[in-house]
C-alpha cells in the first residue's frame, strides 16, 4: 500500500450509498487523487446536494452526469473527462452504479429482468468502453512494472449474490432473481475484460462490498444490513489499494478474500 497514488478515478453512481462513501474516503487520503469524476445520473437532483457540497469544497472533485443506460450520456462524460484530464489518462474506472428490484421465480417479467440487466451489466460494458481509450492512455503513460490501480484498472462493484458456486447459501433468505442474474453476468464480463485487457496492462475485479447499510442493502423492512458504508468502503479502499496482477480476472471481498465465481 506504500506509494500507492491514483491520480485520477472515476466513480459511477456517487451520488448516495458506496458510491458516495468511495468519493469521501478518496477526497480523504493522505495523497488524493488529482482528478476524481464523481458521476451521477441527475446532478441537480435532491439525491446529489451532498455531492455538490463535497464538490464545492473540493477542487479535485468534478461531478459528471452520466446515466448508466444511455450510451449518450456516457460518451457525453467521457469527452469532458477527457478534458479535463488534459492529455493524460485514467488511472482507475470504478463501475459501482447498480439496482436491485424484488423478483422471484415466480415474480419476474420480462420488464424487471432487462431493465435491471440493462443498469447492471449493459451500464458497466458502455461506460467501459467510452472510458478505455482514457485507461489505455494510463498504461501506456505509466512506468510503473505489473498492474494496480494506480496504473490502469477496471473495478467492477458485484455481489457475492451474483456468485453460481454461493447460491444455495442465500437464495432462501435473498432470491431477487433479475440481480443475481445480472451480477453473475457482470462476473462474466469482468472475467471477459481481463482476458481482453490483459496486453494493454489494465488490472480487472470484481469487487464484493459486504451486506452493507444503504437503500440497496436495507431492501427487507425490519432487517438491517451488517456493515455501515463507512466498514464497507474502509476494507474496499484497502483492496483496491492492494490490486496486483495476481487479482486480475477474480471476484473478490471487501476483506481481501477470493470468492468463487
Ligand atoms: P444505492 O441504492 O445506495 O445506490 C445506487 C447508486 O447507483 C445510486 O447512486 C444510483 O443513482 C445509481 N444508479 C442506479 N441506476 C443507475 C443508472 N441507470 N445510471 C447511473 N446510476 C445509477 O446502492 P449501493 O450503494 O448499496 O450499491 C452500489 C453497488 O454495490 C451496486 O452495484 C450494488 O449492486 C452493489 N452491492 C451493494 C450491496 C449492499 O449491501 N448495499 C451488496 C452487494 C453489492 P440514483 O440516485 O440516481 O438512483
Amino acid at each position: 500500500m506504500a506509494g500507492f497514488h491514483v491520480r485520477s478515478v472515476l466513480v459511477t453512481g456517487s451520488n448516495r450509498g458506496i458510491g458516495l462513501e468511495l468519493i469521501k474516503h478518496f477526497i480523504g487520503k493522505p495523497n488524493p487523487p488529482e482528478v476524481i469524476f464523481a458521476t451521477c445520473r441527475d446532478p441537480e437532483g435532491a439525491q446529489a446536494q451532498e455531492l455538490k457540497k463535497l464538490a464545492s469544497k473540493h477542487p479535485n472533485v468534478m461531478i459528471l452526469q452520466l446515466e448508466a443506460t444511455d450510451s449518450a450520456s456516457i460518451k457525453s462524460a467521457a469527452k469532458k473527462a477527457e478534458a479535463r484530464l488534459g492529455g493524460t489518462g485514467l488511472n482507475l474506472l470504478i463501475n459501482n452504479a447498480g439496482v436491485m428490484l424484488p423478483s422471484t421465480l415466480e415474480s419476474a417479467t420480462p420488464e424487471d429482468m432487462l431493465s435491471v440487466y440493462n443498469t447492471n451489466i449493459v451500464g458497466p460494458l458502455l461506460v467501459t468502453q467510452a472510458f478505455l481509450p482514457l485507461l489505455k492512455k494510463a498504461a501506456q503513460g505509466s512506468n510503473q512494472k505489473g498492474m494496480s490501480c494506480s496504473k490502469a484498472a477496471i473495478v467492477n462493484i458485484s455481489t457475492v449474490l451474483g456468485s453460481i458456486e454461493k447460491t444455495p447459501e442465500t437464495f432462501s433468505f435473498v432470491p431477487v432473481v433479475s440481480y443475481r442474474c445480472s451480477k453473475a453476468a457482470l462476473n462474466m464480463l469482468t472475467k471477459c475484460q481481463s482476458m481482453g485487457y490483459k496486453q494493454d496492462g489494465i488490472l480487472c475485479t470484481a469487487l464484493h462490498p459486504g451486506w452493507v447499510k444503504t437503500e440497496l442493502g436495507n431492501f427487507q423492512p425490519n432487517v438491517q444490513a451488517d456493515l455501515t458504508v463507512d466498514e464497507s468502503v474502509s476494507g474496499l479502499m484497502k483492496v483496491i489499494c492492494d490490486l496486483s496482477e495476481k487479482h486480475h480476472g477474480i471476484l473478490m471481498s471487501w476483506e481481501g478474500n477470493t470468492l468463487p465465481w
